[in-house]
């Protein structure tokens, strides 16, 4: 491993390339630039080069030893940024920041200036080309007060979203799982608290760790108020100690990425946890939401139900679905957008086909505040800017339609009918951009003639001249008597003429009248110009560097204006993904037959004919028989329906489905949109809890069972008669014993003590017989049939407790060998039959007998035991309390 050293024998540029690398540190690799190039050196290049699979070579020597480097070109540069940040890197860019010319006059020896622009993080990106269009690129800053509250601060750099929340320890685990950022800034100490970290789900986040002093509460308010001009923090909202501990760091940290550049974010929003569906990292890795277990995003919840046609319609609608909501009347008003374009087929369509042709406004405009921006960004801006009036006017034909109260707001707020300052930034983006314009704006080229005459005048210049020259050529070649001669045009030359070598004799010896002056002599051919030549080619190239000078005013021009209407325009496109959201939402239902649920506040869970979304979508796509939709009834106050249902049936019968397409109920309509079912009435759950299937989570260094029964104690600790508790399989990872009576308190404690609506799917039959002895509890199976020796499954929720698991006939389909089939059958009749005649109970399982309804009181007795201090009592007391607990007993 090579380490850079300073010593005393460095090239200047060596030197340079140590001072800024020393500023960076070494968490992140330096990309040096140098002309087309960027190039990286030392450890930098020896790790870059890997991970890049590019070659690793070698320049100049330091201490001795030879400098490995590697470099990557400049315009291709954002392919391997890419690669880099995708596999876990940060990368310091740094530019020359003034020509050589400069350096030169400023007495430098030879090196030019060069300093960071830009640290480039997973959580801090703006390129479309590292971002993914249809998914949000979150960073999180964290802190912890001392007392004990957490605030958690994001930003998404590439819209300007900035919002804070507090929570107390146990709900940081779900609130930064529903945000699911790529980096994560928090203080060392937490970073170092193993416990804490343990309970975060951490897959494919960047984690960055602060000093402490970053989350200094003063030093935030204070960068806070600087940043968006406020005298104090009270201005833009109601924000904890732990909010702005966090969102200061997440500014400060933010300000670094960009070198100094300001944070092009809108001002932070508090919003409250209470607002919000709590959905526990566990549970929502089980459920799928917006991506599988496995981490793919195909196969979830939302990839199905996914009907928008831009990107920033995509990430709301997976901003939704991972944050639902809690209050009913801002359910309906989502619900009440749904429904109208559920109904209206016309406008939905109408409005879909226009928003196929808007573009990422927010990230545009976030690209182009950040000095990041191009042509093409203002181009985005200019055609979906006018969007707004296409669809307003739309709706404006049919003037009987009135849309909800939701829809018509985003329609106002896109109308730039209320925004003259816009409306004339759109008209004058139109007028003044070509239909085609380029990545960059150095570039030129892309201001349309008839926006600034001087333009129009140089390139009128420019277009005679280069008439003129193609003039010349025929000219010149009846002078030279080489009828071949031809006047070509390069970089380096400008414009000149051109013989091949038999010809140059002839040429060269014209005299002194002749006009060509000699220029350059190849294998190829020999060069000349003449005055006439060099001066249109000075005329042509004055007027291009001119005419490039006047666009990049004309660009920055723009940016200034786009600056100052950075919000407008990012709330304009927030209405744009909002409409695109809920119109896509409506062709859903309308192609899978999924309804608007009734959502109150009451206690119950009523479903008819519910189906699983992505799970009748395999089942379509496969070819299989349709999926069975089933019913579900559960009600917290256990008076319209039971509190509980316990689910047993065969493996493969499809409880895990059931269970899970009633978890899902809740997310889609407490997110605001239709359902698969016939009929839904849902009373709002606070919180949802789910146990699903057992996965060891051996990277934490828990087994199985152990990861079970945490989750399984979450759920206890944490669930209210409001939540909603889905529990498949508990106690499986551990003896029968064990299992069963960890299953058995498990579903006593939910009913009596947490009260909450609960499924609960197990493999344990004699729990089924405990559920007819309690009240609010129910029996439900999923039902099986044997035809021919084989089984069937229907797949339908019937009451009552399956008679059978049927365990052999699915071993038989899963290809268990028929000897080992025939065998297990054989064991199996004679279990049954002993335990027929051992009376009523099961074999072996005499604890299970006691029909046990709830947790026994303790008694007199055991509470005044439980009361003693034996320390305290003297031998005389003692043998006194014996004789008053005998009575007692
Ligand atoms: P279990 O949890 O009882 O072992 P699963 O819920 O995993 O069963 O279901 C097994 C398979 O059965 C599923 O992958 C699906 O293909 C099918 N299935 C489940 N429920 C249904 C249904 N309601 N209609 C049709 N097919 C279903």
């Amino acid at each position: 491993q090579t380490k850079p050293e300073k010593a005393h024998k460095l090239t200047p540029m060596m030197e340079q390339f140590l001072a800024i690398k020393d500023g960076v540190g070494p968490e992140a690799v330096l990309f040096y630039r140098m002309g087309d190039f960027y190039e990286l050196f030392f450890d930098d290049a020896v790790r870059a080069a890997a991970a890049l699979d590019i070659a690793l070579t070698k320049r100049g020597k330091h201490l001795g030893e030879p400098i490995p480097m590697c470099g990557v070109p400049v315009h291709s540069s954002e392919v391997y940024l890419q690669r880099l940040i995708k596999k876990g890197f940060r990368v310091a860019v740094c530019e020359q920041t003034e020509s050589p010319a400069e350096a030169k006059k400023r007495g430098s020896k030879s090196v030019v200036r060069r300093e960071v622009v830009r640290l480039v993080t997973p959580g801090t990106l703006t390129e479309d080309s590292l971002l993914d269009a249809r998914g949000s690129n979150m960073i999180v800053a964290m802190s912890r007060t001392p007392a004990g509250g957490h605030g958690l601060a994001w930003a998404d750099v590439s819209d300007g979203t900035f919002k804070t929340v507090s929570a107390p320890a146990k709900d940081v685990p779900a609130q930064l799982a529903a945000l699911s950022p790529r980096e994560l800034v928090l203080p060392e100490a937490l970073y170092h608290d193993a416990d804490f970290m343990g309970d975060l789900s951490l897959d494919g986040i960047a984690l960055t760790p602060q000093p402490e002093t970053k989350f200094d509460v003063r030093a935030g308010e204070r960068r806070l108020s600087e940043r968006f001009k406020v005298g104090g923090l009270d201005g833009l909202g109601d924000f904890s100690n732990a909010e702005i501990a966090a969102a200061g760091a997440l500014l400060e940290y933010l300000q670094l990425t960009q070198a100094g550049a300001p944070v092009q974010l809108s001002a932070p929003k508090a919003s409250k946890t209470s607002g919000y569906l709590a959905i526990d990292p566990a549970t929502r890795a089980s459920l799928e939401i917006d991506r599988t277990q496995k981490g793919s995003r195909s196969g979830s919840l939302l990839s199905v139900i996914d009907r928008t046609v831009t990107g920033p319609g995509a990430r709301e609608l997976s901003v939704r679905l991972n944050r639902p909501l809690l209050d009913v009347d801002d359910i309906k008003a989502r619900l009440d957008a749904v429904s109208f374009f559920v109904e209206h087929e016309d406008m939905r369509r109408a409005l879909r086909g226009h928003l196929r042709g808007a573009g990422d406004m927010a990230r545009a405009a976030s690209r182009l505040a950040l000095g990041r921006g191009g042509p093409r960004d203002l181009k985005t801006l200019s055609e979906t800017l006018r969007l707004g009036e296409t669809i307003n006017a739309h709706f404006a034909q049919s003037p009987d339609i009135k849309p909800p109260a939701n829809v018509e707001r985003a329609l106002t707020g896109i109308s730039l009918a209320q925004e003259p300052d816009i409306a004339k930034l759109a008209r004058d983006l139109g007028k003044a951009l070509l239909p085609d314009v380029p990545m960059l704006a150095r570039d030129g080229g892309f201001v349309a003639t008839g926006w600034t005459p001087e333009i129009d005048k140089l390139k009128t210049l420019r277009d005679d001249s280069r008439r003129l020259i193609a003039g010349l050529q025929a000219e010149y070649a009846k002078l030279a008597e080489v009828s071949t001669l031809k006047i070509k045009h390069n970089n380096v030359l400008g414009y000149f003429i051109e013989v091949s070598p038999k010809h140059a004799d002839t040429m060269l010896s014209k005299g002194p009248e002749s006009p060509f002056i000699h220029k350059q002599t190849l294998v190829s051919g020999v060069r000349f110009t003449t005055v006439e030549l060099a001066d249109l080619d000075s005329q042509i190239a004055s007027a291009a560097e001119r005419v490039t000078a006047l666009e990049l005013e004309v660009f920055n021009g723009f940016v200034e204006r786009v600056i100052t209407h950075v919000e407008t325009i990012r709330g304009m496109a927030a209405y744009l993904a909002q409409l695109d959201v809920q119109a896509g939402w409506a062709l859903w239902a309308e192609e899978n037959r999924a309804v608007r649920p009734i959502v109150n506040d009451g206690p119950d869970f009523i479903i008819k004919g519910g189906r699983h979304p992505v799970v009748e979508d395999a089942l379509r796509k496969s070819g299989a028989p349709a999926f069975t939709a089933n019913d579900c009834a559960l009600s917290s106050d256990a008076n319209s329906a039971a509190r509980l249902t316990l689910i047993t049936g065969p493996n493969m019968a499809g409880k895990s489905t059931y269970l899970r397409q009633n978890a899902l109920m809740f997310i889609l309509a407490q997110a605001g949109g239709f359902v698969p079912a016939a009929s839904a009435e849902i009373g709002v759950a606070d919180r949802l809890f789910s146990r699903v299937g057992a996965s060891d989570d051996l990277s934490k260094g828990r087994s199985t069972f152990m990861t079970e029964m945490i989750e399984t104690a979450a759920i206890l600790n944490q669930s209210t008669e409001r939540s909603f508790v889905i529990l498949d399989e508990i106690g499986r990872g551990t003896s029968t014993f064990d299992g069963l009576s960890i299953a058995w308190a498990s579903v006593e404690h939910l009913l009596s003590v947490n009260k909450s609506r609960a499924l609960f799917a197990t493999h344990y039959h004699e729990l089924t017989e405990l559920i007819d002895g309690l009240d609010g509890a129910e029996n439900a199976s999923l039902r099986a049939k044997e035809w021919d020796g084989d089984l069937v499954f229907l797949h339908d929720v019937r009451p009552g407790a399956a008679d059978r698991s049927y365990g052999v006939q699915v071993a038989k389909l899963a290809g268990l060998p028929m000897a080992a089939v025939e065998r297990a059958r054989a064991v199996l009749e004679r279990l049954e039959s002993e335990s027929v005649n051992s009376a009523s109970a099961p074999v072996g399982l005499p604890l299970f007998t006691a029909a046990v309804t709830t947790p026994p009181e303790p008694s007199a007795l055991e509470l005044a035991l439980a009361r003693l201090d034996v320390d305290a009592l003297s031998p005389r007391q003692a043998l006194d309390l014996l004789y008053e607990l005998k009575v007692k007993a």
